[in-house]
């Protein structure tokens, strides 16, 4: 155990204290420790995360990563692009199958990291 001096507004005071006081006895380090938990949960596990994506034309038939729809050869697909990043999301290590997306499915996972 470690003792941490901060700084807070009059508003995050009250409502540290009415959450201690509501949900764990009046103990407002509990409190925090529940809402830093709750935090790093929501932000998600450290991982690859995607960071965008490279238009590819296919040269053989190929199907879409996320709706499974198949693609003739010549049309263009997205491959996307990892970075090291925090999602609910993130994986654990970088894919080793073929990863493309269709135009649709790639704007619906850029949205999603937007
Ligand atoms: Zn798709």
């Amino acid at each position: 155990m470690k003792r941490l001096n901060f700084t807070l507004d009059e508003q995050t005071i009250q409502l540290l204290k009415q959450i201690a006081d509501q949900y764990y006895h009046g103990n407002k380090s509990h409190a925090v420790r529940a809402a830093i938990e709750a935090l790093a949960s929501q932000l998600g596990h450290e991982g690859w995360v995607v960071a965008g994506f490279v238009p590819v034309s296919v040269d053989t038939g190929a199907k879409c990563h996320t709706c499974h729809r198949q693609f003739r050869a010549g049309e263009t697909l997205y491959r996307p692009v990892f970075r090291r990043g925090r999602s609910h999301k993130a994986l654990p290590q970088l894919p080793r199958e073929q990863w493309l997306e269709c135009s649709d499915c790639a704007q619906a996972i850029a949205a999603e990291y937007a």
